[in-house]
């Protein structure tokens, strides 16, 4: 077995340290991926501290990898040493095979996660993008489109395919009006990918600090939602509206922005339940919903059309020494907009 440098979790209280493990052998339609960079996902903390009760340790955290092939099992037909890849948010699945093009398997039970999961052997634990290498069944591994670098590509694989999803199922495009809430990670991949889609995009943030940002990615528009002011104005306006932000918000305020039959999506999960009025989707047949990540077909779908439209993340680039700091300066949503790790300073 090969042995992988990384950064793991050993407990949830206690920062990330270093951490050396052994990598499976690779089987025949398996891809070892040399990782270059992987991006951070506020998911990565959330599950890194238990907040969301599941977590296993050690866990090396980490569902935004880009790398380059190192090796290839004997059936592979994909893919070639040297090539530049991805991995997501998972890895395996028990019935979604993408060969039989099933294309919801991330909503299927049997899914396997990139990461504080184990793979279909039911023993072998999953481990993540902070370390350097990274073995994947050639069916879960996903090509980068030559024109988008590996670094400010990461975040395609989480942020990107998550706002991709939901704008690409809803039919965002000309003459759509369609809101991104929150101007963060995913928010500002939002604005990207609905703005080459062609539809008309305003972002609701809660201050104006980031205005600038959000018109020059694409918006039309941007508006402060700590000004009530923006709520009466734009009563009835969207047709869509993504949600992804995190916390907890009065849902009732931003269905009032939908026009008839229109939808908001929440791709943002706040740790709490929060009340809806019924009144808030029968007044305009609105309708609430939710989107998860992406198919692996999908997913490969989004990174042809950022290729195609030369659209990446807006990244600050850390070493892995960094990841404690990162992580309480995304908790204070102090970056513009994706945290990627540099994999070569574990060396
Ligand atoms: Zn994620």
């Amino acid at each position: 077995m090969a042995i992988a440098k990384g950064y793991a979790a050993t407990d949830a209280s206690k920062p990330l340290t270093p951490f050396t493990f052994e990598r499976r052998e690779p089987n025949d339609d398996d891809v070892v991926i040399a990782v270059q960079y992987c991006g951070l996902c506020h998911s990565d903390i959330h599950q890194a501290r238990n907040e969301w009760g599941n977590s296993k340790y050690p866990m090396v955290p980490g569902h935004e990898v880009a790398g380059v092939v190192s090796a290839i099992g004997s059936k592979v037909t994909k893919f070639k040493i040297g090539d530049h890849v991805g991995v997501g948010c998972f890895v395996n699945s028990c019935v979604g095979l993408p060969e039989r093009n099933v294309d919801i398997e991330q909503y299927l039970p049997g899914i396997v996660q990139t990461y504080n999961d184990v793979e279909a052997d039911g023993t072998t634990p999953t481990y993540g993008g902070y370390s350097d290498s990274i073995v994947v069944k050639e069916g879960y591994v996903l090509s980068f489109p030559e024109n988008i670098p590996l670094d400010s590509g990461a975040p395609l694989l989480c942020a990107g395919i998550t706002l991709y999803s939901p704008l690409a199922h809803w039919k965002a495009g000309p003459g759509k009006k369609v809101a991104i809430v929150g101007m963060g990670g995913l928010g500002h991949m939002g604005v990207k990918i609905g703005a080459a889609m062609g539809a008309d995009i305003t972002v609701l943030s809660q201050s104006l600090s980031k205005k600038e940002d959000g018109l020059r990615l694409g918006a039309k528009d941007y508006y402060a939602t700590s000004d009530a002011e923006t709520f009466k104005k734009l009563a009835g306006t969207f047709d869509l509206i993504i949600c992804t932000v995190g916390v907890a918000i009065d849902w009732n305020a931003y269905l009032g922005l939908l026009k008839v039959d229109g939808t908001m999506v929440l791709v943002g999960a706040p740790e709490h339940p929060a009340p809806v009025h019924a009144f808030s989707v029968i007044a305009g047949r609105k309708a609430l919903a939710g989107s998860g990540i992406g198919s692996i077909k999908e997913t490969q779908e989004m990174l042809d059309f950022c290729g195609k439209h030369n659209i990446v993340s807006d990244i600050e680039m850390i070493n892995m020494q960094d990841i404690n700091e990162a992580y309480e300066r995304v908790l204070k949503s102090d970056v513009r907009y994706r945290f990627v790790i540099d994999i070569a300073s574990l060396a």
